[in-house]
């Protein structure tokens, strides 16, 4: 069925000012002016867009959709991934990865997931790997993962500088790096590597190490927490000012803040302000991962549990709160991941591109409507599309 968005003020994500937006077959068909719905063959489902903003639907690139953690035990393993709860934050596309534990959750579960969830109606990707390098894979080899396996974009999320890795060596990760690398060239991908960075005071340094040789560029990797503290941030900026990306986790727990991390929208503005180009910056949830608190003798200390819904907040957040325009604040959740990780078809508003939209009121930054595939999935803040077994 057609669907058509009238008289919505158009961020694609630049402006572009009050646009009919025409949707079907899961791709935006027109984009103009005034699309006349009498005009046009079959049903059409018309919605208002009066006085809302459109703009692509969020990618969130970073989410344990088959769940995570288990840092204090198998009673702190954390549950799946629900559909609903991505609509409900705006977000259209996701990109699953496994995390700390690649042992009792394996890649095979990781990527039945991924296909569950496109047909739920979400787009979906993932990585291959866990924390540990080697990585844990589906054919016993990342490249050939990444080249045969359709949803699998790249290698992740590894672990560095972090007492939960696998604590691997430079060549290890040059290794790692340059078969993803291969891969994704082969296949068309990203072949990224998306690093976890921890607590631990080397920070980034194994991926300046990896670049120095002028071997491996930076664009293969996508470091991720680089908000967690303000070491993290320091070492993060300054991997991004000669050319990496970054991503800003936008979950967090009561107790994160007092221990100098910094909110994923501030670290946005900051690193605005610091002159780092937007494309070279990117927000993801960690949803369903776990939140772990460790004390200063690395005991567990408690746990909270990341949020798709994190993702909309901390975009409110930039704007209402950093001030940061609209148009700005929208591209390090669509357009930038987008570039980042090849993911044809998402990020912008555009004749042939996948009609992900979603509608916010620009006054309070309330998410309004969410379209995914061309499907209404939220409206008024009722979630229309969800999960089987979702109540
Ligand atoms: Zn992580």
């Amino acid at each position: 069925m057609l669907l058509l968005v009238k008289n919505a003020t158009v961020y694609a994500p630049e402006p572009r000012g009050v646009q009919d937006i025409l949707t079907g077959g899961g791709k935006i068909l027109a984009l103009a002016p005034r699309i006349d719905p009498a005009q046009l063959p079959g049903e059409v489902e018309v919605l208002d867009g009066d006085g809302l903003a459109a703009a692509p639907g969020f990618i969130d690139a970073h989410v344990h959709i088959i769940g995570g953690g288990g840092e204090g035990g198998y009673a702190t393993r954390t549950p799946e991934l629900a559909v609903s709860s991505c609509f409900a934050a705006g977000v259209t596309t996701v990109v699953g990865t496994l995390g700390t534990d690649g042992v009792a959750r394996s890649m095979e579960a990781l990527l039945a997931k991924t296909y569950a969830l496109r047909e739920e109606g979400l787009s979906a990707f993932c990585y291959t790997g866990s924390y540990r390098v080697p990585p844990r894979t589906i054919t016993g080899d990342a490249m050939k993962d990444i080249m045969f396996i359709e949803p699998i974009i790249g290698v992740g999320e590894t672990a560095i500088s972090d007492h939960r890795s696998s604590a691997p060596t430079v060549q290890e990760l040059a290794r790692l790096a340059t078969e993803a690398r291969l891969g994704g060239m082969l296949s068309g991908k990203a072949g990224i590597v998306n690093f976890h960075i921890g607590d631990a005071k080397a920070a980034l340094t194994p991926l300046e190490e990896l670049v120095r040789p002028g071997e491996i560029p930076r664009s293969q990797f996508l470091p991720t927490h680089c908000n967690r503290s303000a070491a993290v941030f320091a070492a993060a900026l300054a991997w991004a000012r000669a050319g990496g990306y970054i991503d800003f986790t936008t979950s967090t727990v009561p107790g994160f803040r007092e221990h100098d991390e910094l909110s994923a929208a501030c670290a946005l503005r900051r690193a605005l302000e610091a002159g780092i180009p937007l494309e070279r910056l990117s927000c993801t949830s960690d949803g369903q991962g776990s939140l772990p608190r460790f004390d200063e003798n690395g005991a567990f200390a408690g746990l909270g549990i990341g949020t798709s819904a994190s993702l909309l907040q901390t975009f409110r957040e930039a704007i209402l709160g950093e001030g940061l325009a609209f148009d700005v604040a929208l591209r390090p959740f669509t357009s930038s991941p987008a570039a980042m990780l090849k993911l044809r078809g998402k990020g912008g508003l555009a004749v042939g591109a996948d009609a992900d939209i979603i509608l916010i009121d620009p006054r309070d930054c309330r998410l309004e409507t969410v379209i995914a595939g061309g499907r209404l999935a939220m409206h008024g803040g009722d979630v229309r599309m969800k999960g089987r077994f979702e109540a």
